[in-house]
């Protein structure tokens, strides 16, 4: 079996953002030159998210009003969490949006459903940030 791993660095410009980052882990399996497996893709932070949806700007604003009221980024005082930090509703975010997904490798390609993107979720951002990427097969 061969096994290959891989971590890709974000530094997002606002607190909040979705990155497309289907064709990195594309590139990721051509470089492992594994056939037949497994990709898992996580964020190695609890403030960011990695998960599977469209690539479309509307649905993109509606995730953004949505977790806004699920998990309202202000005011910091409504959160226990926050004393010395200000990133309560980033952990509760990534949360609801997930830490990480698994996609079948099949034929040296992504073996996705129609219209699945994966995507990397900041929700604390303006820092570095990373994503790991493990790929495991034949
Ligand atoms: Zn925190």
């Amino acid at each position: 079996m061969k096994s290959y791993r891989k971590e890709l660095w974000f530094e997002t410009r606002s607190r909040r953002e979705l990155i497309n980052i289907t064709r990195d882990v594309e590139a990721c399996l051509t470089e492992s030159g594994i056939k037949e497996g497994l990709c898992l893709v996580n964020a190695m932070h609890i403030t960011a998210s990695v998960f599977i949806n469209d690539d479309e700007s509307g649905l993109h604003q509606d995730f953004e009003v949505w977790l806004e009221k699920l998990a309202p980024e202000k005011p910091y005082s409504q959160y226990r969490h926050n004393g010395y930090e200000d990133n309560a509703d980033a952990h509760l975010k990534r949360t609801i949006m997930g830490r990480e997904v698994v996609v079948a490798v099949t034929d040296s390609r992504l073996d996705f459903g129609p219209w699945e993107q994966i995507f990397y979720g900041e929700f604390d951002g303006m820092r570095r940030k990373r994503v790991l990427v493990k790929i495991i097969g034949e």
